[in-house]
C-alpha cells in the first residue's frame, strides 16, 4: 500500500478585501457589499505560528488580495523568522507591477508567487477581473519577478468567457516557463455554494470545457514543467488523467493546501470538530493509503466529510474503476447539468485506490515528494 502524507503547505487568508472584482470570485457578493472579513497582523501571526508548530513549512499568503495589505512585508518577514522555507503570495498582479514593491517583497523573504492570469487577451482578462489595465499590470509583474529571479506559477480560472482560447493562452505564457500552470475549472462548492445557479460565467458544461482543455493539452502539455487541471473529474479528461487534480490528488500535492488547517482557520474549532466527527462516520469510498502523521489522518477525515457533503457519485460512478480516487461531481453542478451518461472509466478491471496512480511519472514526482 503506498504511503503518502498530506502536503506541508497551508494557506493563510490574511484578509478577504481585494482591489479586483473577478467575475468568478467566491467572495464577490461580500466584496460588493463591503462585508468581507479582515484579520489583524497579530491574528495572522498567530496562525502562522500555529501552522508551523503543526509541522507546516510552506505558506501561501492569499486574500482577498494580499498585496493591498500594508503589513505584507512584515508578515513575510515573520514567516521567514519563524522558519518557513517556502513563502508564496497568490496575487492578481496589480500592485506587483511596481518593480520597487517586488524588491521589497523579495528583501522581506518572499520565495515564490502564484499569478492569476485569465486570458492571453487583454480585454478578456480585464473583463474577468473587473479592472481595466489589470492585464498589462500582471504582465509587468511577471516580468519583474523574472528579472528578480523569483520563481512563479500561474493560475487561470476556466470559464465560459475564456475556454475557447486555452490554446492561445498556453502559447502566450509558454516562453516564461512558469513552474506550473493550474487550469482551474470553477468549483461550485463550499464557500461558493451561494453563487447564483444561473451564473453564465462560472457554471460551464464540463464536456465542453473538458474537450477544450484536452485539445490544448494535446499540443502544450509536454512543453511546460507541468499543467494541472483542478476539479474536473477524470471522465472529462480521459486522454490526460495525469493532469487531473481532484480533492484526493491535491491532498498530497506539495503546492496545495492542508485541508485541516483550511477549515480550522476559516470555520473555527467547533465546526472543525463537527467535520472530523462527520468524516469519521461517513461510509467511505475513499483512497486507501497508510500514513504516519496525525495531520494526514485528520486531513483525510475532513476531506472525507467535505467530499461526501459537496460532491455526488451515481451508479455509473460506482462501476467506474477510478471512483475511489475521484470526488465525482459537485452537487450544484449535478443540479444544473445532471450526471453525464456512459462516463465510467475502465482502467484495470479493478478499483484504483492509489490517489496518485496516474502521476507516477518522473515528470510529476517533484510535485508529490512522498510518492
Ligand atoms: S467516478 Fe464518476 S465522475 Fe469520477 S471519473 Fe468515474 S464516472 Fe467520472
Amino acid at each position: 500500500m503506498p504511503r503518502y502524507e498530506v502536503t506541508d503547505r497551508f494557506v493563510l487568508h490574511a484578509g478577504y478585501a481585494c482591489n479586483a472584482r473577478c467575475a468568478f470570485c467566491y467572495y464577490l457578493e461580500d466584496l460588493r457589499r463591503g462585508t468581507v472579513r479582515d484579520f489583524t497582523t497579530e491574528q495572522n501571526k498567530r496562525k502562522i505560528r500555529f501552522a508551523y508548530t503543526l509541522g507546516k513549512r510552506a505558506i501561501d499568503i492569499s486574500g482577498g488580495e494580499p498585496t493591498i495589505r500594508r503589513d505584507l512585508p512584515e508578515l513575510i518577514r515573520f514567516c521567514r523568522q519563524t522558519g518557513y522555507t517556502t513563502i508564496n503570495i497568490i496575487t492578481n498582479g496589480i500592485a506587483t507591477s511596481h518593480a520597487a514593491y517586488c524588491e521589497t517583497l523579495k528583501d522581506s523573504g518572499l520565495t515564490e508567487a502564484l499569478f492569476s492570469v485569465h486570458s492571453h487577451d487583454e480585454s478578456v482578462h480585464d473583463s474577468l477581473t473587473g479592472v481595466a489595465g489589470s492585464y498589462q499590470k500582471i504582465i509587468s509583474s511577471i516580468k519583474n519577478f523574472i528579472h528578480l529571479g523569483i520563481p512563479f506559477r500561474i493560475n487561470t480560472v476556466i470559464t465560459n468567457k475564456n475556454y475557447r482560447y486555452i490554446n492561445n493562452f498556453l502559447e502566450s505564457v509558454c516562453a516564461w516557463q512558469p513552474g506550473a500552470v493550474n487550469l482551474i475549472v470553477f468549483n461550485p462548492s463550499e464557500t461558493a455554494v451561494h453563487v447564483e445557479k444561473n451564473d453564465t460565467v462560472r457554471f460551464s458544461d464540463y464536456h465542453v470545457i473538458g474537450d477544450a482543455i484536452s485539445q490544448a493539452l494535446d499540443v502544450w502539455k509536454d512543453r511546460f514543467n507541468t499543467i494541472n487541471v483542478r476539479f474536473l473529474p477524470f471522465c472529462f479528461l480521459r486522454k490526460h488523467p495525469d493532469t487531473v487534480r481532484t480533492q484526493w490528488q491535491k491532498f498530497h500535492e506539495a503546492q496545495e493546501w492542508d485541508p485541516l488547517l483550511n477549515i480550522v482557520f476559516q470555520k473555527g474549532i467547533m465546526r472543525t470538530l463537527a467535520a472530523l466527527t462527520a468524516g469519521l462516520c461517513c461510509p467511505g469510498n475513499t483512497p486507501k493509503f497508510s500514513f504516519k502523521k496525525i495531520d494526514t489522518l485528520l486531513g483525510k477525515l475532513v476531506s472525507n466529510f467535505r467530499i461526501k457533503y459537496y460532491y455526488r457519485q451515481n451508479a455509473e460512478c460506482r462501476r467506474c474503476d477510478v471512483s475511489p480516487i475521484c470526488t465525482g461531481l459537485q452537487k450544484d453542478y449535478v443540479k444544473k447539468y445532471g450526471f453525464p451518461r456512459n462516463t465510467r472509466i475502465t482502467v484495470a478491471n479493478a478499483k484504483i485506490t492509489d490517489p496518485l496512480f496516474f502521476v507516477h511519472q518522473p515528470k510529476y514526482k517533484r510535485f508529490f515528494p512522498d510518492a
